[in-house]
């Protein structure tokens, strides 16, 4: 432990203006830290909507922010510095502001790694050292920084497994530093706004937010309450329970990861003591679920490793294997998934829960994100979008790593032909029904015998249980038979396109948007190697990816399409089908969680079977078992 108390003798007079982003909390701190150490702190929160362009936080997410900088000030007050708040339309602008105020001649903050954090910073630092300012970040957010792990040539891993192996094998030792007990604030005075000036939420908001007070309590003691509390009671049965929809199987700490009220590395401590004590002890039980834990602390690592070597991933595939998807951009589905009114009923009640309560099981994540891009043919990036405006724990690179991996975006996620039968999937996951009766009270008097598919249900079943299809609750959106003909057809139109675009591009692979673009226009980059990095002038610490040619090869879109090729899905024809693309604006996509009430005219006829097509692997008839699947190294399930 390192203690990084500001009562040390060697204490400094210098002035650091401490920069919180998502970092709330007050325990291993590191900017916080060293600059308490150092002398005089000026803490800020900045806000600056104009710069979150379309990754404004939604709703639930903005209200979990309100009451966790509440709790931060109070923290800070409690130790003798005011939290500052500033609203802004530009956060270099407001930097200076302090800097000025105070005469502060240090920054100093903690890093982040989504594809716009990465930018902005890299930016600030730049303009802030050019005045003369020392700039300092520190790592608060990982286990290990992205460009700490990498394979023997230096390059960027592309499969979890290698990777979480590789940061295993390197048994670093983590050093949490002590909290500051006392603060001394520099003194100096900016408009600072209350928490309510913000404008975090509306008011029009209040009313849907009073429910999440009941479920959630944010802030960064009430993170490590949550920490012990799952530790203490639920860790040694996590491999055993979180496969659970209902009760608290897993942590709950996303929301708690995503603002930094608690630190990974002392998630990590707590778990690790545990399973050195369950080693010991013999208990294989809690052994594994230790090692899940972890793996699962693991996919947040990745999450942010690959934001920060493939930039491009918030709107462009790893694979680059969906460019030429033909996408089925209707809106009328998008609004059917949205409000949970597909016609069946595991994903309705996935869409119902998230849009009532903010937070769904990582399992309904998987069913309602494939559904959405498998049987919908919806651009992956709605779905990302839509998830980013209405999770609580809405967090950009782990949304990204999420839809990545089941869109057939990454080597070792579910292939694009996987289609999960949703019906087999509730029998599974939800075999007493007691999911969906909870969120879809229309279906609370269905037998579980036909709860998962009412659409095959007797009639006389549907008239005991108050069900008229169609009218109270809907028939399927898309018949399955048809859904799993229609991704054929997608998959094989993607393949000719890509053949025929790689036949007539003298093997150069030209970076082209998804088909669903025109929804955002970054600056793109390719493949970034780990050992290609650079150092920002500024300090020792965040670095950035390098911006590469966009013409160099991906050799990940190789390696896939190599293997398509070895199992004869890899279709030679010249001719490029003209209904390739369908775009979508900037401003439908700021609002995709409106709500809405169009429905779409839906298939009538019920199904009793359909024929697997050679190579789309639909679980229909055999279920897999989340452990045994074909997820390779990756199982997100
Ligand atoms: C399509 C899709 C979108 C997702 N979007 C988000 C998102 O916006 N924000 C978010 O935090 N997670 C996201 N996830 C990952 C995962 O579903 C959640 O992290 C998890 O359900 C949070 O519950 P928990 O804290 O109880 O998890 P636990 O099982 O207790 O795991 C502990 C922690 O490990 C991390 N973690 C676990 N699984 C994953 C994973 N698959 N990917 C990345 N980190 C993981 C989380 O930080 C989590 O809090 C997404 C998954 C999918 C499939």
């Amino acid at each position: 432990m390192d203690a990084g108390s500001s009562e040390s003798p060697n204490m400094g007079s210098n002035k650091t203006i401490v920069w919180f982003r998502r970092d709330l909390r007050i325990e291993d701190n590191p900017a916080l830290t060293a600059a308490a150490r150092d002398g005089f702190v000026y803490p800020v929160y900045i806000w600056c909507p104009k710069e979150e362009g379309q990754f404004y936080p939604g709703r639930v997410s903005r209200w979990w922010l309100k009451q966790s900088l509440a709790h931060l000030k109070q923290s800070l007050k409690s130790l003798g510095a005011d939290l500052v708040l500033m609203k802004t339309r530009s956060t270099i602008f407001s930097l200076l502001e302090c800097i000025n105020a105070t005469g502060a001649t240090k920054v100093a903050f903690n890093s982040l790694y989504d594809p716009n954090s990465l930018v902005r910073d890299h930016d600030i630092k730049e303009k802030l050292v050019e005045l003369g300012i020392s700039v300092h970040s520190y790592n608060a957010d990982l286990l290990y920084e992205p460009w700490d792990v990498c394979d023997e040539s230096g390059n960027a891993f592309t499969i979890f497994k290698e990777y979480w192996d590789k940061c295993l094998l390197l048994q670093k030792e983590f050093v949490s530093t002590l909290p500051p007990w006392k603060l001394r604030q520099a003194a100096g005075t900016v408009d600072n706004y209350s928490i309510e000036e913000l404008g975090l939420e509306d008011e029009s908001e209040k009313s849907s937010n009073a429910l999440l007070a009941r479920a959630w309590s944010p802030g960064w003691s009430n993170a490590d309450k949550a920490l012990a509390e799952f530790v203490e009671n639920h860790l040694l049965e996590y491999a055993k329970n979180r496969q659970q929809l209902i009760g608290s199987s897993t942590s709950l700490l996303s929301p708690y990861l995503h603002f930094g009220e608690v630190s990974v590395c002392n998630i990590f401590q707590k778990v690790r003591m545990k399973q050195i004590l369950w080693a010991r002890e013999g208990n294989s039980v809690g052994e594994q679920s230790t090692n899940l834990f972890l793996r699962a602390i693991g996919f947040r690592e990745y999450s942010r490793y690959i934001c920060f070597n493939f930039p491009f991933t918030h709107e462009r595939s790893l694979l680059s294997s969906l460019k030429f998807f033909p996408w089925h951009a209707s809106q009328d589905n998008f609004k059917a998934w949205r409000q949970g009114r597909t016609g069946y009923p595991l994903v309705d009640a996935g869409m119902r829960e998230l849009w009532a309560s903010g937070w769904i099981h990582n399992r309904i994540r998987v069913i309602v994100s494939s559904f959405a891009v498998k049987v919908l043919l919806l651009p992956w990036k709605w779905g990302m979008k839509y998830f980013w405006d209405t999770l609580l724990d809405a967090d950009l690179e782990s949304d990204i790593l999420g839809w990545q991996y089941i869109s057939g975006s990454l080597p070792d996620g579910h292939e694009l032909e996987r289609l999960d039968d949703p019906q087999i999937q509730g029998s599974k996951f939800d075999p007493d029904g007691e999911y969906i009766r909870h969120w879809l009270p229309e279906l609370a008097r269905m037998p579980t015998e036909w709860i998962h598919h009412p659409w095959d249900a007797p009639q006389t079943v549907l008239q005991a249980s108050g069900v008229e299809l169609g009218l109270n609750y809907p028939r399927p959106v898309v018949e399955l038979d048809l859904a799993v003909e229609r991704l054929t057809e997608a998959i094989v139109k993607m393949r000719e396109i890509e053949a025929a675009v790689g036949a007539n591009s003298n093997g150069t692979n030209e970076v082209v948007m998804d088909n669903a673009d025109g929804i955002q226009r970054l600056p793109t980059t390719n493949v970034v190697s780990v050992a290609k990095t650079c150092a920002t002038n500024s300090s020792n610490d965040q670095k950035v990816p390098t911006i590469q040619n966009s013409k160099v090869n991906n050799p990940l879109s190789r390696k896939r399409s190599k293997a398509l090729e070895e199992r004869g899905e890899f279709h030679h024809n010249k001719n490029i089908p003209s209904e390739a693309g369908t775009s979508k604006s900037d401003e439908d996509l700021r609002s995709t969680a409106e709500s809405s009430s169009s429905k779409k005219p839906t298939p009538t006829t019920s199904r009793t079977s359909f024929s697997v097509p050679q190579f789309c692997s639909s679980s229909k008839g055999q279920p897999q078992s989340s452990e045994e699947n074909s997820d390779g190294g990756f199982n997100q399930g």
